[in-house]
């Protein structure tokens, strides 16, 4: 079992991320738990906690494995931070991927033998064969591709009828962040595309990927959609789209910066 030693006191107040299974507790008016370890609702021991970081000089605590509270309505995807905190929503993202990371890294891959925590930086150590892991994080590029008063969206076999989104997919090893958006651009509908330009970046924590948002010209082809990934694919006017994702995602960031780039002509 992976140790991480904290030195908690009771009276000092912090921001609590409970985490079971890639969920968050949130209280009853769906906030994170806030006050000292005293107050919490729950009985934590030290070495179920992990240190993320200060948010309005106040501690930010990671709780793992929390199998106590049995009150299913508690439990929450970070998603529903995202619309009322970014910075939050960052921590939460952070919690559920080291709470991830400390769960999947209990043992060596290379010699099956118990790992331990390095004391001094976020990673797992093999004291036997010497194999350190860090958490994985999973680059992941979103293309929002146009041409003149149009966005090219996709819907993924994954999301409902009617719901459309820009083009997404993992990079893969040893592959720059612009030649995994040719590429899954070009497999995911089959259109080349020009003009890349980088946007932002947001962490994803669905468990722990990177999203990296690009915009780019469309060069030519027609829309051929990749069977088992993509369900359908069209050019909408930009002026008059289906249900996208929201502003406080990249993707959704992204098509409402293209309307506006549109709009200003
Ligand atoms: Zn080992």
């Amino acid at each position: 079992m992976i140790k991480h030693s904290i030195t908690l006191t009771n009276d000092k107040p912090g921001f609590w991320f409970i985490v079971n299974k890639g969920r968050l507790y949130l209280t009853s008016d769906s906030q994170v738990p806030q006050g000292t370890l005293a107050t919490l609702a729950v009985a934590v021991e030290p070495e179920q906690i992990c240190w993320l970081g200060d948010y309005q000089q106040q501690p930010c605590y990671l709780v793992i494995d929390h199998d106590q509270i049995v009150d299913e309505s508690s439990w929450h995807s970070a998603r529903s931070l995202l619309t009322k905190n970014e910075i939050l929503f960052q921590f939460a993202a952070r919690a559920l991927q080291v709470a991830l990371f400390l769960q999947t890294h209990r043992f060596c891959g290379q010699c099956g033998s118990a790992m331990h925590l390095v004391n001094w930086e976020l990673a797992a150590l093999c004291s036997k064969c010497g194999h350190r892991c860090y958490p994985r994080i999973a680059p992941c590029v979103l293309v929002g591709i146009t041409r003149p008063g149009q966005i090219l969206l996709a819907r993924s076999t994954r999301h409902k009828a009617g719901f459309f989104s820009i083009l997404a997919g993992f990079v893969e090893s040893a592959e720059t962040l612009e030649q995994a958006a040719v590429r899954e651009v070009k497999e995911e509908v089959g259109v080349d595309i020009v003009n890349l330009s980088y946007i932002g970046s947001q962490p994803w924590p669905f468990p722990h990927s990177l999203m990296t948002g690009f915009t780019a010209d469309y060069l030519s082809g027609e829309i051929v959609c990749q069977p088992n990934e993509i369900a359908e694919a069209a050019w909408f006017d930009l002026n008059d789209l289906p249900e996208v994702p929201p502003a406080e995602t990249l993707s959704g960031r992204i098509i409402r910066q293209l309307q506006q780039r549109n709009m200003q002509g």
